[in-house]
């Protein structure tokens, strides 16, 4: 039986009003396993519609502290359904059990750290040059914001913007990726047993023309998203039309250093954690591989022979290191970027087919993929695969691996692995990145801004800067002075 699920409009479950469905795909069993709403606009409008009801009438005169105690109830509810939660985004993605586990505790996380600005969004008072004029400043929600979620991590990417957007006073109206609505289809129904009022949180589920209704209809104030550049360009133009904000959380290629001087096994640890993490299908990949000649092939040797060994299997086993691809069109994409390399003679060492065996033959498995000797100018080193493929790339100065670093239409995240302090202060500094890793990487806290340079996106997420999207300003002048002023003339 597979599972049927509905859309969460105004603190219910309701179905969608045209009654279409999509099948979502287990990506390990090439099996549907639930249908989700295939929904179009008239939903989208009843649910900001709702999400508006419930700012005007109740959720902006809610006070910080009773945000902040629903918040940390939601809170609880995920981190106490964790391992169901994750078992529904794992059959949904194919994200290994262990990362998705990690990933709800992640969720728990946010959500407690920005339920702790809920009562603490202080303004300020401003001193003026006129002694008799009190002027202050204060933070205010945008009312209604959009949220719109990629498919390879929708909870821990829906937290990202959540957690920040209710603290910060708003209601929100999301709308996950068609190919994996179920954790956020379930999610509501946590928000709901925690005592959101109704509207607060709504979801909606459906393809392209969700997401642009719900960018473009009236009642929203702010969207943010995470996703391809492609479709970031898109709704930054439509958002651009209505003169509202958006926060990009785009795509990568990120480069990740290893400099002679390092500690190599660690590394080698690292550039397996940035490409073969998540399959590969992370925006913070470590996909370039930067390693300085005197290291270069210790390095590729240690990362292409354990790359050779991981273990694929069911993404529920938690012994599996590397699950599916998430979907069909994702899994013919990647076979098509590592086809086309192999076309212009990249250098491959290992992987780079459809992986098959026991277990593995009806799931959307891919070989751990490393190329060696590639060009930085190259598709391969340029181009976002978001699979489990790696470029490895000579260097032999710090110049010149800065230089290559950069030397892309990314800025998303860089890696940096060396026991010079001063090179880790100088190359850190020279990175066009968002978020920059010394000695590790792939490693996130709720408190530490996180976003893109460049075509990786606008904004950032997370930390206090992450609350900030989420809330404008407003600045209030009183005169309480008795002098007349003169009409004609502007007063300073
Ligand atoms: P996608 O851009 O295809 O889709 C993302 C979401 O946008 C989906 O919900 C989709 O239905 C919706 N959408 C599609 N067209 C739309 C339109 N015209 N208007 C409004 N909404 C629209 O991305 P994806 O394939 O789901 O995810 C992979 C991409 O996401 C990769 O590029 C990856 O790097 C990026 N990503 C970025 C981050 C980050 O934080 N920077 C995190 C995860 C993924």
């Amino acid at each position: 039986m597979t599972q049927q699920y509905q859309l969460f409009i105004d603190g219910q479950y309701v179905a969608p009003s045209n009654g279409r469905t999509m099948p979502s795909v287990n990506p390990y069993t090439g099996e549907v396993w639930a249908h989700i709403p295939d929904t179009d606009a008239a939903d989208v409008e009843h649910a900001v519609a709702a999400a508006e009801r419930a700012y005007q009438t109740v959720w902006r005169q809610t006070p910080g502290v009773a945000r902040a105690v629903l918040m940390n109830k939601l809170a609880g509810l995920i981190e106490a359904q964790a391992e169901r939660m994750s078992i529904i985004e794992t059959t949904d993605n194919g994200k290994v059990i262990r990362e998705t586990s990690s990933q709800m505790k992640w969720v728990g996380r946010q959500l407690r750290f920005f339920a702790g600005y809920a009562d603490k969004l202080y303004g300020q008072q401003i001193p003026l040059d006129q002694p008799d004029v009190l002027d202050y400043v204060m933070y205010e929600p945008y009312g209604v914001v959009g949220l719109i979620t990629a498919w390879n991590s929708p909870l821990s990417l829906l937290a990202n913007k959540l957690a920040p957007a209710l603290a910060a006073g708003n209601c929100v109206v999301v709308k996950p990726s068609e190919h994996a609505s179920a954790s956020t289809l379930e999610f509501a129904a946590l928000v709901q047993e925690a005592g959101f009022p109704p509207g607060v949180f709504n979801v909606v589920t459906g393809g392209a023309q969700v997401g642009q209704a719900l960018v473009n209809a009236k009642g929203v104030s702010r969207v943010s998203f995470t996703g391809s550049p492609g479709v970031g360009r898109e709704i930054a133009a439509a958002a651009g039309r209505r003169l509202i904000p958006v926060t990009l959380e785009l795509g990568g290629k990120s480069p990740n250093i290893i400099f002679d001087d390092a500690d190599i096994g660690k590394a080698v640890i690292g550039a397996l954690a940035g490409i073969f993490g998540a399959t590969g299908q992370t925006c913070v990949a470590g996909s370039r591989l930067l390693v300085q000649r005197g290291v270069y092939e210790q390095v590729l040797k240690g990362v292409a022979e354990r790359a050779a060994q991981i273990r694929l299997g069911d993404p529920l086993d938690p012994k599996t290191e590397m699950g599916t691809v998430a979907n069909e069109p994702q899994f013919k994409r990647i076979l098509g970027s590592i086809e086309r390399a192999q076309q212009v003679g990249a250098r491959l060492v290992t992987g780079g087919r459809r992986a098959t065996g026991p277990g593995l033959d009806k799931g959307y498995f891919i070989e751990p993929t490393v190329f060696a000797d590639v060009s930085n100018d190259s598709e391969l080193a340029q181009e976002e695969i978001f699979g489990p493929v790696l470029a490895v790339i000579p260097f032999d100065t710090e110049e010149q691996a800065i230089s290559m670093a950069n030397d892309s239409r990314y800025g998303l995240a860089a890696g940096i692995w060396s026991r010079d302090i001063n090179r880790v202060m100088r190359v850190s500094r020279a990175m066009q990145a968002g978020s920059v890793w010394v000695n590790t990487y792939r490693a996130l806290a709720a408190q530490a801004p996180f976003g893109g340079f460049k075509e990786s996106g606008i904004g950032r997420e997370r930390g206090e800067v992450g609350l900030h999207e989420y809330l404008t300003t407003r600045n209030v002048m009183i005169d309480f002075s008795n002098a007349e002023r003169d009409p004609f003339a502007i007063k300073n």
